[in-house]
C-alpha cells in the first residue's frame, strides 16, 4: 500500500491517507485520529502531500556493502576499522559462508526506491578492507553489492559531508498537526530508549523498596485509613489521563 495523499479533516488537520494498493491499482482512504510520517528517506514527500511547501527535512547518505568470499576474513569474528583514509569507519563481519564489508557514507541530492552503488565507493571498500583481510579482493571477487539510504537530518548549513550530519532523531509536527519522525541510526536511539526505560523502572523499584523498607508499619496505618480518599483520587488520575490522552491526539 502507497501512501498517496493525507486527508485533511474540516478543521485542517491531517486525518487519514489515501492509499494505493500497488498490485491493483485499487485505492482506499483510511481514517485516523493522528497520522504520524515514518517512511525513512520519503519523509519529504508525505510531508509536502500535507504542506506543499514544506522545508526539506533529511538528505540521504547513501551506504553500499558488498559480500566477499569467507576465505578473505579466515576468523569466526567481525573486525572494525575505526579510521580509514576518509575518516569513516569499515566493518567486516561474516556471515554464513561469506562475510559482509562495509560501509560507505555518500551524500545523494534524492531519495531514489532503488539506490545504484557508485564504481568509487566499490572502489574505496576493497583498498580499504584489502588492507585488514587475508589478501586484497579484486572487483571480480565481489559476490553482490547492496546499496542503501539513510534518512539523515538535513543541515542548516550547505557543504557538510554526511558524518557530520547529525543521525540523532528528529520529531516534527506539521501546522495540520501531521507527526513526521526520523532517524539516520536506528539502533542508537533504540538503546537510549531502553536505557532510560531501564534506568527509570530501576529508579521506582529502588524509591517505592526503600519507602516500604524505612516507612512499612506507618505507610500502613496510613492507607488503613485513608483507603477511601485514596482510591477516589486514583480514579481521578486514571481517568484524568485517559481524558488527556484523548485530547493530546485530537
Ligand atoms: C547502508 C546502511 C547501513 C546502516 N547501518 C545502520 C547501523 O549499523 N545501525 C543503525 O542503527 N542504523 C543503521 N542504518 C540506518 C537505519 O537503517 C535507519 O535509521 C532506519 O531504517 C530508519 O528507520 P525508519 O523506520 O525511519 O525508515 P525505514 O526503515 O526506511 O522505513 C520506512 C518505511 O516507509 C515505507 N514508505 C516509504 N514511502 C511510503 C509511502 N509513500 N507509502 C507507504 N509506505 C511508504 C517504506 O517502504 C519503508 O517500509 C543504516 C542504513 C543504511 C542505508
Amino acid at each position: 500500500m502507497k501512501v498517496t495523499a493525507i486527508l485533511h479533516g474540516s478543521d485542517g488537520r491531517a486525518r487519514g491517507v489515501k492509499v494505493q494498493d500497488l498490485m491493483n491499482g485499487q485505492e482506499y482512504e483510511v481514517k485516523a485520529k493522528a497520522v504520524i510520517n515514518a517512511t525513512g528517506i520519503f519523509v519529504d514527500s508525505i510531508m509536502e502531500m500535507d504542506v506543499p511547501t514544506h522545508e526539506h527535512m533529511v538528505k540521504p547518505s547513501q551506504g553500499v556493502h558488498l559480500v566477499l568470499d569467507k576465505s578473505f576474513l579466515q576468523s569466526d569474528y567481525a573486525i572494525m576499522i575505526p579510521k580509514t583514509d576518509d575518516g569513516r569507519v569499515l566493518f567486516a563481519v561474516p556471515w554464513h559462508d561469506k562475510v559482509v564489508v562495509g560501509t560507505t557514507d555518500t551524500l545523494r541530492e534524492h531519495p531514489e526506491l532503488e539506490p545504484q552503488a557508485l564504481e568509487s565507493e566499490i572502489e574505496f571498500i576493497l583498498n580499504t578492507a584489502g588492507r585488514y583481510l587475508t589478501r586484497k579482493p579484486q572487483r571480480s571477487d565481489v559476490l553482490s553489492v547492496f546499496a542503501g539510504l539513510r534518512p539523515l537530518a538535513a543541515p542548516k548549513k550547505e557543504g557538510k559531508s554526511t558524518k557530520e550530519i547529525s543521525r540523532s532523531h528528529k520529531i516534527f509536527v506539521s501546522e495540520n498537526k501531521l507527526i513526521t519522525i526520523t532517524a539516520g541510526v536506528f539502533s542508537l536511539n533504540l538503546s537510549m530508549f531502553v536505557l532510560a526505560s531501564v534506568v527509570s523502572r530501576g529508579l521506582r523499584f529502588f524509591l517505592f523498596a526503600w519507602l516500604i523498607w524505612r516507612y512499612g508499619a506507618p505507610i500502613k496505618v496510613f492507607i488503613d485509613k485513608y483507603f477511601n480518599i485514596l482510591a477516589i483520587a486514583f480514579t481521578v488520575l486514571l481517568i484524568g489521563s485517559f481524558v488527556a490522552v484523548k485530547y493530546l491526539i485530537q
